[in-house]
């Protein structure tokens, strides 16, 4: 039987990231942070000093490097090239590059195949933006979160980091590929005023009434 899939979607610092931790945790679930891969892709072409808009480099970038996702834990650990990205893909540099890079078809497609592979190994709560368009259009757990623009830009600066997150959703969405948008079934979620454990607990309870239960801890 195939694992249930909660997907979130939404711009930039709508809160996903800290609602879908929550979820997982609550619903004993893998996490899993898409937006992580692009910004790992974009670390690895600024290494190698790569144009991140440039298809033809980024595209032979994603047939060279190696790219492994585990699953242990309840979370997903990459390795690019033989490298764990994650302390290095939050700087003002990746969230420059990272829409740019997201926009490259060639690098979609290799990740979309990596995100469903991991429906094999656990059940998830994925969070990007395009889960519920592209990569797990079949889940009835789907989600799109938005909240007031102004309080997403304050929420990054409060995060102490300047990342211009209007024109990162611009680009997000104006892209031709899997553009950032809410999929026709999936349910809005304001997320301007709640706070992420009301959030969380409100989108358990809309997929508890769909028939979704928690995974059961493995006996030790
Ligand atoms: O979620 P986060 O803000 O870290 O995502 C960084 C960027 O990665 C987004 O602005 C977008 O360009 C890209 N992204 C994407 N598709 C996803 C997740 C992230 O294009 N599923």
């Amino acid at each position: 039987m195939l694992n249930p899939v909660v997907a979130i979607d939404g711009p930039a610092a709508s809160g996903k990231s800290t609602v879908a931790r929550k979820l997982a945790a609550l619903l004993n679930f893998t996490y899993v942070d898409t937006g992580a891969m692009y910004r790992a892709f974009a670390w690895l072409a600024l290494e190698q000093n790569l144009d991140p808009a440039d298809r033809v480099s980024v595209s032979g970038l994603v047939e060279r490097a190696k790219f492994d996702l585990t699953v242990s834990g309840g979370a997903v650990r990459m390795a690019l090239d033989g490298t764990d990205p994650a302390p290095f893909i939050r700087s003002e540099r990746i969230n420059a590059a990272v829409s740019k890079i997201a926009a490259i078809p060639e690098l979609r497609e290799r990740l979309v195949i990596e995100q469903r592979k991991l429906r094999n190994l656990a059940p998830l709560v994925m969070e990007g933006r395009d889960i519920g368009t592209v990569v797990f259009t079949d889940t009835v757990f789907k989600f799109f979160l938005d909240a007031d623009p102004a309080v997403r830009a304050s929420r990054r600066r409060q995060q102490g980091q300047t990342d211009a997150v209007a024109a990162r959703d611009q680009a997000d969405a104006a892209r031709a590929a899997a553009p950032l948008t809410m999929a026709a079934d999936a349910i809005p979620v304001d997320a301007t005023y709640d706070d992420a454990d009301q959030i969380a607990a409100k989108i358990l309870q809309i997929c508890r009434d769909r028939g979704l239960s928690a995974a059961k801890v493995e006996a030790l």
